[in-house]
């Protein structure tokens, strides 16, 4: 059985909750498209979202984590986890769709991706679209060679961290330094857990913490 075809991808209510975006449509395109109950569950993968899956290795766990009504917010880690619920609230609020880039490596491939949250009709839900920008083989990024040295990565606590956006892994003996581990992007050792590079968070986040602060300047320690 195919990995799309293993998993029950749709509530039955979800062709309702469409209105004026097609289901054939969204079953076609080759972007990975998940859909969100207002309180932000699953309740819809395209065939193209469970392809992907497969292919880096996200099954058959992810179909049995991340089946219907699951809360987004549990494939979620860190400080990214905050950040897009709040986007992904806001846009259901407001009714307008919210627009993000980030990256997603693999071990052998920089990719890029483009997310938009479209507010479903009457926000009954949202409609989120992964578009793949940019994809080319690893230029910029020499790897170091892991071999015995696992726990060189490991904190006091046994913990890996591990930048959610470009997948770099932090040294805690240098915490400034975050090491590029082509086998590490596919399968992590045990408890690793989700951080932000520095790199990442200027590129990422700064434009989204100005704009917080600039909409409420009593934030300020944010
Ligand atoms: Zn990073």
């Amino acid at each position: 059985m195919s990995p799309a075809a293993a998993m029950n991808r749709y509530r039955p209510d979800f062709r309702d909750l469409l209105e004026g975006f097609d289901l054939p449509t969204l079953e076609r395109d080759p972007s990975t498209i998940f859909a969100l109950s207002p309180d932000l569950k699953l309740i819809y993968v395209n065939p193209a979202w469970c392809m992907f899956a497969a292919r880096n290795d996200g099954e058959p766990e992810l179909s049995r984590h991340y089946h219907l009504d699951t809360p987004v917010a549990d494939a979620m880690c860190g400080p990214l986890r905050e950040f897009c619920l709040q986007a992904f609230q806001k846009a259901l609020c407001t009714g307008t769709p919210w627009h993000y880039d980030y990256e997603c490596s693999s071990a052998e491939h920089y990719r890029m991706y483009h997310q938009t949250a479209y507010p479903l009709p009457l926000r009954r839900g949202l409609l989120v679209v992964n578009s793949l920008v940019r994809e080319h083989v690893h230029v910029d990024r020499k790897p170091v060679s892991t071999g015995s040295t696992t726990n060189h990565y490991r904190t006091k606590d046994g913990l890996i961290t591990q930048c959610a956006h470009c997948r770099r892994v932090q040294r805690p003996s240098r915490p400034a330094v975050w090491d590029w581990i082509p086998a590490w992007v596919s399968h992590m050792p045990p408890n690793t857990t989700g951080g932000i590079c520095p790199l990442c968070f200027a590129h990422y986040w700064k434009p989204h913490v100005k704009a917080k602060r600039a909409a409420a300047p009593d934030l300020a320690h944010v």
